[in-house]
Formats: structure tokens, sequence, C-alpha cells
């Protein structure tokens, strides 16, 4: 059964373990990022659209991936609402949808074609995934 975007966040809540609610926008754990300028939506903004149950664009955003884990965002919250824990739920999610891949089956083709020089390894890698 395909899970609805406010079900993906209370998922994202319970694999954080973050009060999300406690957010009280300050802004300090942006502030403190050193990934600030890497990522589409920064740790105050993560936080209130899992808050509000908006995460389907979060899910797909790959600068997610740039967040160092330095737990800056943690230590700074005068909530303790634990910014770096939601980011982490993130990409458990997202690595679950891909199912491990970096790249879904109708893409493999396109990739191919793009680059000419693609490792074999990688081709046979997607080819065992993707024959069953
Ligand atoms: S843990 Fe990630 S989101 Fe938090 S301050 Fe560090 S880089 Fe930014
Ligand atoms: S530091 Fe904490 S309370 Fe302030 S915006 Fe970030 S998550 Fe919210």
């Amino acid at each position: 059964m395909h899970q609805t975007e406010k079900e993906t966040a209370e998922l994202i809540k319970q694999i954080s373990g973050s009060d999300v609610k406690k957010c009280m926008k300050c802004g300090k754990c942006s502030a403190t990022c050193p990934a600030y300028g890497e990522m589409k939506f920064h740790p105050h903004q993560f936080v209130t659209m899992v808050a509000h149950g908006k995460v389907d664009e979060l899910l797909r955003d790959e600068t997610v991936t740039r967040c160092l884990s330095c737990f800056a965002c943690v230590e700074r919250c005068p909530r303790g609402v634990e910014p770096e824990n939601v980011v982490a739920a993130i990409r458990v999610l997202a690595e679950r949808e891909q199912g491990g891949s970096n790249f879904v089956p109708d893409e493999v083709p396109a990739l191919i074609a793009a680059d000419k020089e693609i490792p074999q390894q990688a081709l046979v890698s997607a080819f065992r995934r993707y024959r069953k």
C-alpha cells in the first residue's frame, strides 16, 4: 500500500526520535551549519517541513547527503530538537525507497548513452540487480 506524505513524516519522526514540534524557529541550527551553502534545505527548514508533514520534496533532495553529521545543529539547538537525527532518518528512508540503488532501471540506458566510459563493473552490477 502506498504511504501518504503525512505517514512518511510520522515515520521520519519515529526513526529520528526528534520532537520536531518543539522547534521555535530560532534558526540557530542553520546559522551554525557548516554545510549551509551546500544543502537546498537548511536545518530549521527540514525540521519545519517534517513537523508540517511536507516531506516528499525532502526525500527527493540529493543535497541532503551533503550534511556532514557534525552535530553542530544538535549542540546549538536550545530546544533539544536534534536536526541531524532528522537528516539521518530522511537518508534512511530515501535509501529504502531506492532499494539501495542510486538510480532506477529506466535510467540505465540513458546513463550508458551519456557516458561511454561508464565502468563495466557498474553495468554488470546493474544487470544483476535488475534482471530479476
Ligand atoms: S549535522 Fe548536518 S545539518 Fe547539522 S550542522 Fe552539521 S552539517 Fe549541518
Ligand atoms: S535551533 Fe532548534 S529550535 Fe532553533 S530553529 Fe533549529 S531546530 Fe528549531
